[in-house]
């Protein structure tokens, strides 16, 4: 999903362009005002100018159905809408959805019911805690408010079916912030529904914990073999990267051998054998260059993203390591020769040593590359 200003054009398609070209397959925009309504066909134009191929889905809450009817190139322009069933207004609520869906019935377009316990339905809610309160034995308050979530998806997905949308055209979601809460919600979910579901540990948090925590949680319920989409959330630092959340949701689906989209690099943790950082930094070097190459790889190297790569830090686990990737490389520890023996398919290719290794290795690495993911016809415009 987009940090930028909507309304801002210029800086939106930069940034959704930006998520695109980092591997992003769907991205979400906030639709809050008049202006980024109006913004919203001006952006997907110029995604489609510049040859970004990617799905925009619009975030609306509070004022979807009267940005969604003022302005119907918004509505055309977008590929889906999210509506969060406990942000449609109060007392008009079921108006207001109504009119929301049948924008997107008229527009054919899907629709995402995304709960966040953050913004449950109130009126569910207190409903639910009193129905609780009046059983003899009172389940606890996170029990109710699990269950209040998946009842408001269930509700406003039955909802919309009245109203004419087809069960082929809803996705639900239902966020919250806790990882056995996730874990709990989505199975609850995925156990008496069959809607796609998009998965997300919503406000995951800063850096490490944001990454760590969205990774238990996703991880335990792709590997369920519950959840169709997934965003990771994370809070970025103040001019930090929006493309990390792509790049963590890749490694988690990757890591899990569920889908590949790059080269992954095996590098050994180093120990008392390895009193240099040289390895620490080479594996750096060669992730970085496989990140900086992919743009071009993927479009002409197809497969490449299964390659695999192993940097090891000395003797002791480095020609093993290596031989089970496609190309690895075995550095010298402390107190052993100086030489590097390379390994291309499990067989010793070369010896590298002195100063240019880095880059010998990446030439290596290149040609590989070339023979055995032939380049595919790359079309310019
Ligand atoms: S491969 Fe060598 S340097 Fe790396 S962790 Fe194992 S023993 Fe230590």
């Amino acid at each position: 999903m987009t940090n930028t200003d909507t309304a801002d054009v210029v800086s939106t398609i930069r940034q959704v362009a930006a998520l695109a070209r980092a591997g992003s397959e769907l991205v979400r925009v906030t639709v809050n005002t008049e202006e980024a309504a109006a913004a919203v066909p001006h952006i997907v134009d110029g995604l489609e100018r510049a040859n970004v191929q990617v799905p925009l889905v619009g975030d609306f809450h509070y004022n979807g159905h009267l940005l969604l009817a003022k302005h119907p190139a918004c509505a055309r322009a977008l590929a889906k809408y999210r509506i969060n069933p406990g942000n449609v207004g109060g007392k008009r609520h079921d108006a207001n959805f109504r009119a929301i869906i049948e924008i997107a019935l008229a527009n054919q377009k899907p629709v995402r019911i995304g709960v966040n316990w953050g913004s449950l339905d109130q009126a569910l809610l207190t409903q639910m805690m009193d129905d609780n309160a009046a059983l003899a034995q009172p389940l606890d308050a996170r029990d109710v408010t699990l269950s209040a979530m998946v009842e408001s998806a269930l509700r406003s997905a039955a909802f919309a079916e009245s109203i004419g949308l087809g069960h082929d055209c809803m996705v639900l979601s239902a966020k919250v912030s806790g990882v056995q809460d996730l874990v709990e919600v989505y199975r609850r979910l995925a156990a008496c529904c069959d809607y796609p579901l998009h998965l997300g540990l919503t406000e995951a948090g800063l850096g490490m914990k944001g990454i760590v925590a969205s990774t238990a949680a996703l991880s335990i319920l792709v590997q369920e073999g519950i959840g169709d989409t997934i965003r990771v959330s994370l809070t970025p630092e103040p001019g930090g990267d929006r493309a990390e959340e792509v790049r963590v949701a890749q490694q988690v689906l990757q890591s899990l051998g569920l889908r590949s989209f790059t080269p992954q690099v095996s590098s050994c943790p180093g120990c008392g054998r390895t009193t240099s950082t040289f390895f620490q930094e080479m594996a750096q070097q060669i992730e970085r260059y496989l990140r900086d190459q992919m743009p071009v790889w993927r479009e002409r190297h197809p497969g490449v993203e299964e390659l695999r790569v192993a940097v090891m830090g000395c003797v002791v686990n480095g020609p093993g390591e290596s031989k089970h990737a496609h190309i690895g490389i075995s550095l010298p520890g402390t107190f052993e020769e100086p030489v590097a023996p390379v390994y291309v398919d499990g067989k010793l290719r070369v010896t590298l040593r002195g100063e240019r290794l880095v880059d010998e290795f990446l030439l290596l690495l290149d040609e590989y590359v070339d023979s055995h993911y032939p380049s595919a016809a790359v079309s310019t415009p």
